[in-house]
């Protein structure tokens, strides 16, 4: 089977580190981002400089027609979608729940939860056998904050990863008999510029000596868990979460 992966929010830390790894795996590599064309397209470079064909498509996840108009690049550039990284999501400035108004609410839910969702659902419609895939992999990226809560601070972001990981349950059940997996992993505190987003670029240096390992984690030690989760190799996973949050 050939191998055609998606990589939402692959412009960037964790996405694209995602895809630096799977370009020697023998993936054709779908990067997605929002905004960033340069960096998109830069990751981009660097993907076939190792030797994998690679697009870079702007789609906001959010947004169901985008995702289509996504998905349809990918079957004409590089064939049907087999392997799936739902790893785009967005975060607010630290705030208490009294403060959050429902516009940063519906953002939040729609870029981490629908988003997500209706990205699974249109790589299902080409993985399943009922409507004549060949199988496939999902891999969700959620947080350590789905357990965590982060109170006083992003309790709206760790609310939506709680979601994600029902939501990788769910569906892991639901498709399991079509051999499609669906699992997630959960970062802790990582050096992106996702902190830049939460309004505290630095927040990652600054905490890092209260954490068990007394360290940040790289956007690479999080794609070697997305890497393994998404192959052959972890054939009998599904349903499950990696942990990798430095003992967080
Ligand atoms: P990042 O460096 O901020 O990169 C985010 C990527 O997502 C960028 O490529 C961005 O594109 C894209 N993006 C954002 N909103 C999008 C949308 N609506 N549609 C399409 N693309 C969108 O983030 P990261 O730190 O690598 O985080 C990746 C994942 O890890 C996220 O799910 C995050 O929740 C999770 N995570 C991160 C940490 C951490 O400490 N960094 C911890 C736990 C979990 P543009 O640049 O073009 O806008």
């Amino acid at each position: 089977m050939e191998k055609v992966l998606l990589v939402t929010g692959g412009s960037r830390g964790i996405g694209a580190a995602t895809a630096l790894l799977a370009a020697t795996e023998g993936y054709r590599i779908c990067i997605n981002y929002l905004s960033d064309h340069s960096a998109a397209e830069q990751v981009c470079s660097q993907v076939r400089a190792l030797g994998a064909q690679a697009i870079a498509v702007q789609a906001d996840v959010s947004n169901e027609d985008e995702i289509i108009r996504l998905y349809s690049r990918i079957d004409a550039e590089l064939g049907p979608v087999t392997h799936l990284v739902n790893n785009a999501a967005s975060i607010s400035h630290a705030s208490r729940v009294e403060d959050m108004s429902e516009f940063r609410l519906l953002k939040i839910m729609m870029s981490n939860v629908v988003g997500p969702i209706l990205c699974s659902k249109h790589a299902l419609l080409r993985m399943s056998p009922q409507h004549g895939g060949q199988g496939g992999s999902i891999v969700n990226v959620s947080s350590v904050a789905s357990r965590l809560g982060a109170a006083n601070e992003y309790v709206d972001y760790a609310a939506s990863k709680g979601a994600l990981d029902t939501f990788t349950i769910g569906l892991a059940k639901e498709v399991a008999g079509q051999g499609i997996r669906v699992n997630a992993v959960r970062p802790g505190y990582i050096f992106t510029d996702f902190h830049v987003h939460s309004g505290d670029p630095f927040r990652v240096s600054k905490l890092e000596g209260d954490l068990p390992m007394r360290r940040g984690g790289t956007a690479q030690e999080v794609a070697e868990a997305i890497i393994w989760l998404l192959s052959d190799k972890a054939s009998y996973a599904t349903g499950t979460f990696i942990d990798v949050g430095g003992g967080r």
